[in-house]
C-alpha cells in the first residue's frame, strides 16, 4: 500500500454513527422519514437566526465579492478577531486582544491546532474526562500525542481523585467539554475550581504548564441556571476552542476560533506554534464571508426554546418510565443508561422500532446510549411510547 496506513485505517474504520444514520435513511424509503425517529446526530435543528440570513444578504448586496471572497491574513481578519475579543471581555471581564485570537474551520480545526501547537512527543499525554466526544481519540493520535482517560464520578462529573491517578509527569493537557457531549451535564462551579487547584498543584510539583483545552462549542446551549464557568477566569493556563457549528447552527459553515490570555505560560511561544500548526494543516484564513457573519452577529442569542421543549419532555417522561438519565443541563444530549447497562443490545432492540440512538462504547461508557434531541418535537413525542414499550419489556 503506498498510502499513510494510519490515515487508511482512519477513512475506513468503521463509524456506528454513519451506519446508524445509513440505516435510517434505508428505513425512510421503506416507512416514510416521519416515522424514523433518528436521534443520531448532532446537527442543530433549530434553524440559525435571521440575524445571519440578513448579513449575508447585507455583505452580498454592499460590497464588491472580491471583498468577501478574498483571503484574509492566515490568523483571521482584524475586525472579526476584535469583535469577538470584546464581546469575551465583556462577557467574562477578561482582557482579551485580537492577536490572542486564532481563527479557526470550526472547534475540530481548533482542537488538531492546539494538539499539534502543544504535543512535543509520542509520550505527552493529553487526559479525557469520559465521557467525551470520540473523535478526540483521532485528533490526539494523530497529532502525535497519547490518550489518557480519566474515569467520571456518578454524576458524570470529573472525579478529582481519579484524575489525580491518571496525571503524570507526562500530561500535557486536558480537554474540558462543558456542557458536555454527549451527556449534557454542566460542570459546577465548585468541581471545576477544584480540578483547576488540583492541576495547578501538579504542574507547580512537575515544572512544568498543563494546559486545559476547553472545548466549548455548547458554551451558549444551557437550560438551567447553571453558571458555564468560563475557563480562562480560573485556570491561566486555558486555551479556549470555539465554534459556532452549535450556538448559531451553522456546522456547515466550519467557523471558530482559539483564544488564550497573555497570562497563558509560554504564552510568547504558543501564539507563534497556533499559527505554525495553523499554517502545517491548511487551517489559515478561515471562511472569509463567515468571518464577517461572526463579525456582525456577535452579539446574537440562539433561540434555545425548542431545544428546552424537547429535553423537557423527554427527561420527564423516561425519568416517570423508570430510566437513570444524566442530568440534563446543556449542550442538546442526553445520556441514558441502558436497563440492563448493555447500551448496544439496547439500541439493536430500538431499530426494530426505528428509533435510532448512539450507543456511548465509543464515548467511554458503554453501559449509557446517547439521545439527540435536536429534532422536530412530533418525533420527540412519537418516541415515548417506544420507550415506555421497551422499559416494560426490561422489567
Ligand atoms: N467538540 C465537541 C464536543 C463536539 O460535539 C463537536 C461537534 O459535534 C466538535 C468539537 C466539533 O465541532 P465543529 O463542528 O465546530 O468542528
Amino acid at each position: 500500500m503506498n498510502v499513510n496506513k494510519d490515515m487508511y485505517a482512519l477513512g475506513t474504520a468503521p463509524s456506528v454513527i454513519r451506519e446508524i444514520f445509513s440505516f435510517g435513511l434505508e428505513r425512510a424509503k421503506v416507512v416514510g422519514p416521519e416515522n424514523v425517529l433518528d436521534f443520531s446526530l448532532g446537527n442543530p435543528s433549530v434553524p440559525a437566526p435571521k440575524e445571519v440570513q440578513e448579513t449575508i444578504v447585507n455583505i452580498v448586496n454592499t460590497q464588491e465579492p472580491k471583498q468577501f471572497h478574498s483571503y484574509t491574513p492566515g490568523p483571521g481578519a482584524p475586525d472579526t478577531r476584535k469583535a469577538i475579543a470584546d464581546n469575551l471581555n465583556k462577557r467574562y471581564a477578561t482582557n482579551f486582544g485580537l492577536e490572542d485570537v486564532y481563527m479557526t474551520c470550526g472547534a475540530a480545526a481548533s482542537l488538531n491546532i492546539v494538539l499539534k501547537s502543544i504535543i512535543t512527543k509520542p509520550e505527552d499525554e493529553v487526559i479525557c474526562v469520559i465521557p467525551f466526544f470520540p473523535e478526540y481519540t483521532c485528533f490526539i493520535q494523530t497529532q502525535g500525542g497519547t490518550q489518557v482517560l480519566a474515569e467520571p464520578d456518578e454524576d458524570l462529573n470529573i472525579d478529582l481523585a481519579k484524575l489525580e491517578a491518571v496525571i503524570t509527569p507526562n500530561t500535557k493537557g486536558i480537554i474540558i467539554n462543558s456542557p458536555n457531549n454527549p451527556s449534557g451535564v454542566i460542570y459546577p462551579e465548585a468541581n471545576i475550581k477544584a480540578v483547576c487547584e488540583l492541576l495547578d498543584k501538579k504542574q507547580k510539583e512537575y515544572g512544568h504548564p498543563i494546559y486545559i483545552i476547553a472545548d466549548e462549542p455548547y458554551r451558549e446551549l444551557v437550560f438551567t441556571d447553571e453558571k458555564v464557568v468560563f475557563l480562562p477566569t480560573v485556570y491561566k493556563n486555558t486555551i479556549v476552542c470555539y465554534s459556532w457549528s452549535k450556538s448559531l447552527s451553522l456546522p456547515g459553515e466550519r467557523i471558530g476560533y482559539i483564544a488564550l490570555t497573555k497570562d497563558c505560560e509560554d504564552y510568547a511561544s504558543l501564539i507563534p506554534a497556533i499559527n505554525g500548526a495553523g499554517r502545517a494543516m491548511g487551517y489559515v484564513c478561515a471562511p472569509s464571508m463567515m468571518q464577517q457573519v461572526v463579525r456582525d452577529c456577535i452579539d446574537v442569542e440562539p433561540d434555545l426554546e425548542p431545544y428546552k421543549v424537547n429535553r423537557d419532555i423527554l427527561y420527564n417522561a423516561l425519568v416517570e418510565y423508570g430510566y437513570n438519565v444524566a442530568k440534563p443541563s446543556g449542550a442538546f444530549y442526553m445520556y441514558i443508561e441502558a436497563p440492563d447497562k448493555d447500551a448496544e443490545a439496547f439500541c439493536k432492540k430500538a431499530m426494530d422500532y426505528d428509533l435510532l440512538l448512539v450507543p456511548g462504547t465509543g464515548f467511554g461508557t458503554p453501559s449509557y446510549m446517547r439521545l439527540a434531541y435536536c429534532v422536530e418535537k412530533e418525533k420527540i413525542e412519537k418516541s415515548l411510547p417506544i420507550f415506555k414499550k421497551m422499559m416494560e419489556e426490561y422489567k
